[in-house]
């Protein structure tokens, strides 16, 4: 056997909502020895609306992959020492593509995007009470915007070249992860059409028992069940990379962005659970193999399944739309942040001590309150009110709306958290992790 520098190598495909990125491991040590992330666009063509373009988001993917294993050769390392390549994703993004060119038939409608709200309100027409709960003892989430099966029946209902292609059979229907998956296996020649538990539970149209597509789900969203991709575990060789500079190495890993950092975290064990702080913010708390329903506006979700006959581990999650994104509106929009890591600085400053207070519902309110017809308010301001004081209540609302979170998951759980692990790109913030800390009653550490 050939002398490896770094022993044997794993590589991870990370496409998050703001960027691509391709990293590559040393499997002994975990540590890490190179990366390489690019930006991808995001576009708001109405109100409400968020989109993605499917094909930037592959080349992106492509591109980090052929950067990164340029980075290793740079650093002497074979990149023949990839023994297996792994992926997570954004999840409840979905795309829709045609089976036999490969084109996609629409922009991907992102997980944050809105427009859905009146196709939440029709399906929900001819229920009791309009009960957006109606559906959680199948798959665990309540009725909204957020997951994928509404998108998909909006896609259906008001994209003609979507109409046509499902009724023509034509019709490739997934999540980021079966996009990417079926293009870097073949595409359309022989590409596989599979997505992994983990993605297949934030759909709505899986059953989170039997781990399935459910006939009763897909028939409430009016989804073709013989369309939907192939649900397999989180853990198995699923196929191997088509071309590139990785040819022939195999795919042997996928879960949701949220799940993996469960992972990741080591938080394998039942009452174990960390938060993420990246465009929005998700803490998810393993609940071992129980199906644990939330009476407190939480979701319950498939944390992970590693292997094809490994009993799948549960986990619930309290999901907040708006946590990083904040900081990029500051910036972009209201245009009072130059940089997003200055916010750290900025709300340490003792040069404006207005109480500002910032909820910022862009995307309605997710968990615990579930209300889609939330919008943002800003309030407390003062004739002394500078930009100060405003980044500074973005970023206390983003400690807030995880200690609802919080208190949400002690009432379900009964028992209060004492370590909360956490990850995620507003993590470098100390102002942030300090407040948190104060807020939850748990110290802040690492
Ligand atoms: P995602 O996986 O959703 O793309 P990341 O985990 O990469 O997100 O985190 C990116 C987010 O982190 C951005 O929305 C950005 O605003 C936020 N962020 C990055 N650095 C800081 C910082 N120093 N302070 C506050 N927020 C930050």
């Amino acid at each position: 056997r050939r002398n490896r520098k770094f022993g044997p190598l794993v590589g991870s495909i990370d496409e998050g909502t703001s960027s691509a990125r391709f990293l590559v491991f040393a499997a002994e040590t975990s540590e890490l020895l190179t990366y390489h992330q690019i930006d991808v666009q995001q576009m708001c063509p109405r109100e409400g609306w968020v989109e993605q373009d499917p094909l930037e988001i592959l080349k992106a993917v492509k591109d980090c992959m052929e950067i990164t294993v340029d980075n290793l050769h740079k650093l002497d390392i074979d990149p023949a020492d990839i023994v297996a390549v792994g992926m997570t994703n954004q999840r409840e993004t979905v795309v829709v593509w045609d089976k036999y060119t490969g084109e996609p038939l629409y922009n991907a409608i992102v997980w944050l995007d809105v427009r859905t709200a009146s196709t939440v309100d029709e399906v929900l027409a001819g229920v009791q009470d309009h009960n957006q709960d109606c559906l959680k003892s199948l798959c665990g989430l309540p009725v909204s915007t957020y997951f994928s099966a509404v998108k998909v029946r909006w896609l259906i209902d008001n994209v003609s070249k979507v109409k046509q292609a499902f009724k023509d059979k034509r019709c490739c229907f997934g999540t980021i992860d079966t996009w990417l998956l079926w293009n870097l296996t073949g595409g359309k020649n022989g590409g596989l059409y599979i997505t992994d538990v983990t993605n297949a539970s934030r759909t709505m149209l899986m059953n989170i028992k039997s781990l399935q597509w459910d006939p009763v789900l897909c028939r409430f969203f009016g989804v073709p069940m013989d369309l939907l991709p192939e649900i397999r575990s989180s853990s198995e060789i699923y196929g191997y990379l088509m071309d590139g500079a990785l040819q022939g190495v195999p795919i042997s890993g996928c879960l949701g962005d949220q799940q993996s950092a469960l992972v990741g975290q080591m938080c394998l064990r039942q009452g174990q659970a960390k938060n993420t702080y990246g465009t929005g913010c998700f803490l998810l708390y393993n609940t071992g193999q129980s199906v644990v329903q939330s009476n407190h506006g939480l979701l319950t979700t498939v944390a992970y399944k590693l292997g094809k006959s490994a009993t799948a581990v549960y986990a619930l999650e309290g999901s907040v739309a708006i946590c990083g994104a904040a900081m990029k509106w500051l910036r972009d929009n209201l245009q009072i942040l130059e940089d997003i890591s200055d916010s750290d600085k900025i709300a340490q400053s003792d040069t404006d001590s207005s109480e500002v207070y910032f909820v910022p519902a862009f995307s309605g309110l997710y968990a615990p309150f579930w209300r889609k017809d939330a919008r943002s308010v800003i309030c407390g301001i003062t004739e002394d009110t500078t930009s100060v004081a405003i980044v500074r209540a973005a970023l206390e609302a983003v400690c807030f709306q995880t200690r609802d979170i919080l208190d949400a998951m002690n009432k379900d759980c009964g028992i209060p958290l004492t370590k909360l692990l956490v990850d995620g790109g507003m993590t470098v913030n100390n102002y942030v992790m300090q407040l948190q800390a104060d807020l939850c009653g748990i110290p802040f550490g690492h």
